[in-house]
């Protein structure tokens, strides 16, 4: 495998975090703008990434069951499908279906895709948890490579943790694209 000029993470764009369980209507509103970008950076030779949320019957029994009691992104139903704006796009790249907020298996993933030169950007769901987990692991897996998030194309749990997020990674030099 190459390395790539550019890595574009497009975190939990699912059901239940836009029009489901946990959806909001900021979530909502960057859908069509994420999908737009995926485009545009699918055409400009990007190599794409989706994750999702991958919750299974025990939800309620885990940790984050117990902190966050709100069953979503249960394996094989409607809300742990892509949203269907996004679903098109990711038809043959690669997708990881993560158990936690944190991918851990991306940074030996995306290993052989990365060189000195290499850039990622992420987008999606939710600013606050799943694009800052995955964000702030990659930044420590590859200190020296530029790592961007695009704002507009990101919602948080609410606009103020969205905003903190968005701070918290700035201060970890991520910068906004
Ligand atoms: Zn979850």
């Amino acid at each position: 495998m190459n390395p790539v000029k550019k890595i574009v993470l497009v975190i939990d764009m699912q059901n239940d975090f836009i029009s489901g369980a946990l959806g909001t209507k900021e979530a909502a509103a960057i859908t069509p703008r994420v999908a737009e970008r995926i485009q545009k950076e699918k055409e400009a030779g990007a190599l794409l990434i989706f994750t999702r949320d991958t919750h299974y019957e025990n939800y309620m029994d885990t940790l984050e069951g117990k902190l966050l009691p709100v069953p979503h992104c249960i394996k094989g139903s409607e809300g742990w499908a892509l949203d269907s704006a996004i679903a098109p796009l990711a038809e043959g790249e690669i997708i990881i279906d993560k158990p936690t907020f944190g991918a851990t298996v991306l940074p030996e993933l995306v290993k052989p895709y990365v060189d000195k030169d290499t850039e990622f950007l992420f987008m999606g769901l939710c600013t606050d948890i799943c694009v800052a987990s995955n964000a702030l692991l990659l930044r420590a897996y590859f200190p020296g490579n530029k790592i961007c998030i695009a704002p507009d194309c990101c919602a948080g749990v609410t606009q103020e943790s969205h905003d903190a997020a968005l701070l918290t990674m700035k201060m970890c030099q991520i910068e906004q694209a």
